[in-house]
């Protein structure tokens, strides 16, 4: 039998063969745009399978044609990639939003209907809002506490059941940690796939704010999964990247669609990847024993109203076994209300010495923003009301900075409001 490594002990080598470059122990940067082909013959087959003309012969593999279409840096990285999430395949995108845009259109028509979960990121609520809706995609949010039979009523009081095309769900959501029942979102769509049998009906789950390693949507009846690298991937606030990761029929269709976008990443910015990914465990372990110990430091704290963190869901609630059927950790986003509003909010965030003001997330640096005024500024009054981005809300992304450290911050921080 041969040995099955785990996902961290690939990520030096997966995919990559020192044979063909001159025995470099690293993968060099592939910075070309074009490839040479061997024989006229060769171009034709690999044009043939890159364009769908014809399925690819048994031991037959794409052969490297251009820039936009494959390249080393990319094919590599998104092999490593699709070991954490258990994938067939993946495709790596110029960003985040380009990422989940590119799924977005390949995945609905104009007439479609769309269910996403709200809160969800703001540049993804503006491209359902603007651009889809521009095109005739109607969409329906749901909230965590809608159940089946809520879903099933708000579907089929559209009037558009027969249209329903995509579930689109941002879990847990960003700032609020809110959770999203993933199969049952994949139980909902076979329940129209059955009914509409002409149509497909997909799920797609953003990970970003969880990040691999203790969550693979995938396994839970999702049928792709998709990340703004430029967040625990890439873990260095030095790079924007996104990824989409799924079965290979579903890939198919998203790599043919990035092929003729052309919004593929560069070969350097996969190279950073790739580096980025052997520390990818060591970073996130570090930073969710910060997270936990920050969550708890701030759940006594007599200034601090309520700790929004995975680790501090009550055991005898319904969102907790939700998390734990979904996540095997409670990651490094924690985010909480301050006593008060945005003034002592914002007192805080000034006042903040080790810990940078800025938004992202999931970087090796821990970072401190305000979501009503900043990510999610673009929200409806109402609704940031009803979603809990309240004025005194704060997200942390939590670092790998020495715990203490970043306690000690946040006491002296909490100390002036
Ligand atoms: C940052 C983020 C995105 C967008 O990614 P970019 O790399 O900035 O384009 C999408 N979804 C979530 C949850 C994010 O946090």
């Amino acid at each position: 039998m041969p040995h099955k490594y785990h996902p961290e002990s690939l990520m030096m080598t997966h995919g990559y063969k020192p044979e063909l470059s001159e025995g470099a122990v690293k993968t060099p940067i592939f910075q070309t745009s074009t490839f040479v082909f061997k024989t006229a013959e060769e171009g034709k087959a690999f044009f043939e399978i890159a364009y769908g003309l014809r399925e690819k012969g048994q031991d037959e593999n794409l052969g490297l044609i251009y820039s936009r279409i494959n390249n080393p840096n990319l094919e590599i990285l998104e092999d490593r990639l699709c070991l954490w999430d258990q994938a067939d395949d993946c495709a790596v995108f110029e960003s985040g939003m380009s990422a989940i845009s590119s799924v977005l259109l390949e995945f609905l028509k104009p007439g479609d209907l769309l269910l996403y979960s709200a809160p969800t990121y703001g540049g993804t609520d503006h491209f359902i809002h603007d651009l889809l809706k521009k095109i005739g995609v109607h969409s329906i949010a749901f909230r965590p506490e809608h159940s089946k039979r809520d879903l099933l009523e708000l579907i089929d009081a559209s009037g558009l059941a027969d249209r329903l095309s995509l579930i689109y769900v941002e879990t847990p959501a960003n700032p609020t940690n809110d959770l999203f029942d993933i199969s049952l979102c994949a139980e909902i769509a076979n329940l129209y796939n059955s009914k509409f049998e002409e149509k497909k009906v997909f799920v797609a789950v953003d990970n970003t704010y969880m990040g691999p390693l203790w969550s693979q949507p995938l396994t839970l009846g999702a049928d792709i999964v998709m990340y703004s690298a430029t967040k625990y991937i890439g873990g260095h606030s030095d790079l924007i990247a996104g990824a989409v990761l799924g079965n290979h029929e579903v890939m198919q269709r998203v790599k043919t669609l990035r092929t003729f976008l052309g919004n593929m990443v560069s070969p350097h910015t996969a190279w950073l990847m790739l580096r980025s990914l052997e520390t990818l465990k060591l970073r996130m372990e570090a930073q969710l024993k910060n997270a936990e110990k920050v969550a708890s430091y701030l759940l006594k704290h007599p200034k601090v109203d309520k700790v929004h963190y995975l680790g501090c869901i009550p055991q005898d609630s319904k969102a907790y076994e939700l998390f734990k059927k979904q996540y095997s950790a409670a990651g490094a986003m924690v985010s909480f209300d301050i006593k008060g509003g945005e003034k002592e909010a914002f007192k805080f965030l000034n006042q903040l010495k080790l810990m940078k003001l800025a938004v992202s997330l999931g970087s090796t640096e821990s970072l401190a923003q305000h979501p009503a005024s900043m990510t999610h500024i673009g929200i409806a009054e109402e609704d940031k009301n009803a979603f809990g981005i309240l004025p005194s809300l704060i997200r942390l992304s939590i670092g790998v900075e020495n715990a203490e450290d970043i306690i000690w911050d946040i006491e002296q921080a909490l100390e002036v409001v």
